[in-house]
């Protein structure tokens, strides 16, 4: 995605634009299958609406009429000791917005939220100054909240623990509330009720795979030289080295482990099932259910019927799209397990399954000088961070080349 974005930003602000891809396909992440005869998608299927980014090139591909919000329908939560709980209603990567609410309690229990409380006596400032969401959460509403609200949302949402994560990328705005608010409690509702009325996410209809379709057509269009089979092996300041041929011109890096790896790789595994399961219809779990750690091994189980209503259309009553996500390896079968235990439903027959492993990419190395990087090893993960980080490091280029 951020090596499509910023050749089609590059070449319409007059760049000529060779793009180099590793492998048979563009798209990376963002990929769509086919199970039980429908087309899904296979990786990402939805984005963070913060700053209309996504949006916004969604709609300069001509799909403008097509991004669709999720269902209103609640999430659930699967705690450690096997109960399965609605996520509470007021809350952002679950930090509630109320501590004291009674869906909160159901989750977390009395004595982890009057802790999470302390957070409104205590002075603004404490925490403010964290560099990820953890440091912040454990500084305002302590360690058990920390492990049974926050850690299974962003596990389940970003496969990382909230101590990996950039607490300005994850959550913008959100150290500025506090400041602003006094307390993390009232920076979330702030941020709930003010800037953003839609929803914190939403997706194409179709999949966010014609995301990549479109952008394909456009680089085609424009006269964009797309080479697929093109593993560039070296770089430097004005060349590549691809299968033995040198290519000399400036250098945007959009390929994550390029620059040499500096944390082990992570296997993630997405198990999509169709099924026939009519007691589905009711939608048990919501859009689906999150997995505090320790409890049952997926990380997230997404009801994609239920999720984007015009899937649920598309297929019909009766079948269900059930999507599994693993840490690690996993079989369909295993899947077909965890699914019924997460939806409380026993899954008479399964049509169809698909198992895709996806690398999760390693942190990257430096970048010589003079190489400009972009993806989401630089952005962060997400679509929102890599669409944004891509656009302003092509336009930042653009820029340098008009002056050279
Ligand atoms: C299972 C899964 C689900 C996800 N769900 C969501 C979601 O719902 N919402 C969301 O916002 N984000 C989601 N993400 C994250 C999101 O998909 C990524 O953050 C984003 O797509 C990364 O884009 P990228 O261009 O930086 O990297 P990639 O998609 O990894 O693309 C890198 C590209 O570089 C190519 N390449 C690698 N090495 C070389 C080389 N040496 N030479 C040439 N080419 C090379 C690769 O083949 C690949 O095409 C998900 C990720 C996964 C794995």
């Amino acid at each position: 995605m951020a090596g499509l974005v910023a050749a089609r930003t590059l070449v319409l602000g007059g760049a000529r634009v060779t793009l180099l891809e590793a492998s048979d396909r563009l798209g990376g992440t963002v990929a769509q299958q086919t199970v039980g005869g429908i087309l899904l998608d296979a990786g990402a299927e939805s984005f963070a609406t913060r700053r209309g980014t996504v949006a916004r090139l969604a709609t300069s591909l001509g799909l403008a009429e097509d991004v669709v919000e999720p269902t209103a329908k609640q999430e659930w939560l699967r705690r450690a000791d096997g109960s399965t709980v609605p996520l509470p209603a007021v809350s952002l990567l679950g930090i509630p917005g109320v501590p004291l609410a009674s869906d909160v309690l159901s989750v977390v229990g009395p004595r982890v939220a009057f802790r999470a409380l302390l957070d409104e006596l205590i002075p603004g400032t404490v925490g403010a100054r964290s560099t990820t969401l953890g440091q912040l959460v454990r500084a305002r509403m302590g360690q058990g909240l920390l492990d049974e609200l926050v850690a299974p949302v962003t596990q389940g949402l970003h496969s990382r623990h909230p101590d990996d994560l950039d607490l300005d990328r994850i959550a913008p705005g959100l150290r500025q509330a506090l400041l602003r608010e006094g307390s993390l409690a009232r920076a979330v509702r702030d941020l709930q009720t003010s800037a953003t009325a839609e929803a914190p996410i939403a997706g194409i209809r179709g999949g966010v795979h014609r995301l990549v379709i479109e952008l394909a057509a456009d680089l085609q269009r424009f006269g964009v030289d797309v080479r697929l089979g093109s593993r560039v092996t070296a770089v430097e300041e004005g060349a590549v080295q691809v299968g033995g041929e040198r290519l000399e011109g400036s250098v945007l890096i959009a390929a994550p482990h390029l620059l040499g790896r500096v944390k082990p790789d992570e296997t993630l595994t997405v198990v999509t099932l169709v099924v026939d399961s009519p007691e589905l219809d009711a939608a048990p779990r919501g859009g689906g259910v999150l997995v505090a750690e320790g409890g049952a091994r997926p990380l997230t189980l997404i009801h994609a019927t239920v999720k984007w209503p015009w899937l649920g259309e598309r297929v019909g009553p009766g079948r269900h799209v059930i999507r599994v996500s693993y840490r690690g390896r996993a079989t369909a079968k295993q899947a077909t397990a965890d699914a019924e235990q997460l939806l409380g439903v026993a899954l008479a027959t399964v049509v169809d399954s698909a198992v895709v492993e996806w690398r999760r990419p390693a942190a990257q190395g430096p970048a010589p000088e003079g190489v400009w990087v972009t993806g989401q090893a630089t952005s962060g993960t997400g679509l929102a961070a890599v669409v944004g980080h891509a656009t302003a490091t092509a336009e930042a280029l653009l820029e340098r080349l008009a002056h050279l």
